[in-house]
């Protein structure tokens, strides 16, 4: 069943990259030198349509839409056996955090071609997505290149399908991930061993050229984006070698913990069920512990990004 999701997967990925082409990555290319700490000043001069745009005072969590998933038949999302003939439609979002030194883009969503298409069916899936995370960006007179940092909670199709639109942000990504997406046959499994800033590339011919072309910053568990604890970046694995989860500690709504895929539904994390296609089940398992320990200890609201009940209500801004 692993290798069926798997393929199923790859051949989505695939039909996507063959009806966008290779897209514009050539500018993000172009700036693979460029020091991360300049990357506001370049953006001044790269894209001067966006010298009106005002940073933020405070923190903010803003929800984006990254299209719709119908499942026909969620069996692959229980190895317990419970899901199978289930069927579920789950939200795909993308998050947009704005803190007054950077904004920093969460998950790339469903693949922006899909805005010109109807629903896509491959396997159990059916897809479809309305806007862009660019053209919703613009409704809040903000641009790609605009963006310090981008993060994806981890490499499928659904959370690294807008990877095109990229504009010279910085990609954080941990080692494990890392690795996962661009496998060498001498990299060691061991944990990464330091923060470090690394040029973009990787084995041609990779699943992921969207991202190989990428500025991207190898960072650790428990990544502090910006510095000050407000926005940290930490390591969930099981679904993937390197899924991560993201904590903003929002000013006024406090603690918000975004579970990547830990959990895709409220019942599988009630439940605590692990899908068929996870890379561990045990490692899996471990994360939902530890999450759910510093969910009580921070008194953090919880939201499954697939999770409609989670993800429909939400202010258009949380402070
Ligand atoms: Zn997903």
């Amino acid at each position: 069943m692993k290798q069926i999701v798997l393929a199923t997967a790859s051949a989505f990925i695939l039909a996507m990259a063959a009806c966008s082409g290779p897209a514009g990555n050539e500018g993000a290319n172009s700036e693979t030198d460029a020091p991360e700490t300049d990357t506001g000043a370049t953006d001044a001069v790269v894209a001067p349509e966006t010298a009106s745009e005002e940073g933020v005072d405070a923190l903010q969590l803003i929800k984006l839409d990254c299209g719709s998933i119908y499942v026909s038949d969620l069996d692959i999302f229980s190895t317990a056996g419970d899901y199978a003939g289930q069927s579920d439609t789950f939200t795909d979002t993308c998050w947009l955090i704005r803190h007054p030194e950077g904004d920093l883009l969460w998950d790339l969503g469903l693949p922006g071609i899909l805005t010109t298409q109807d629903e896509q069916t491959t396997g159990v899936f059916t897809v479809s997505l309305e806007k862009t995370i660019a053209e919703q960006l613009a409704e809040r007179d903000l641009s790609m290149s605009d963006i310090e940092y981008v993060s994806i909670s981890h490499s499928h199709f659904d959370h690294s399908g807008q990877v095109d639109l990229i504009d010279g942000s910085t990609w954080l990504v941990n080692q494990l991930e890392y690795d996962h997406m661009f496998p060498e046959p001498d990299v060691s499994e061991e944990a990464p061993a330091e923060d470090a800033e690394t040029e973009g590339g990787a084995d041609a011919g990779s699943q992921f050229p969207g991202f190989e072309v990428l500025q991207h910053e190898i960072i650790l568990d428990n990544h502090d984006v910006f510095g000050d604890g407000s926005v940290i970046i930490f390591m969930t694995p099981g679904h993937t070698p390197g899924h991560a989860a993201l904590l903003v500690n929002l000013p006024e709504t406090g603690p918000v913990m975004l579970t990547g895929d830990l959990y895709h539904r409220t019942e599988s994390r009630e439940l605590k069920r692990v899908p068929q296609f996870n890379t561990s089940e045990a490692d899996t398992l471990a994360s939902m512990e530890a999450f759910e320990d510093r969910a009580a200890e921070l008194g953090a609201k919880v939201i499954i990004q697939h999770e409609p009940d989670d993800t429909d209500d939400l202010p258009e801004v949380m402070r």
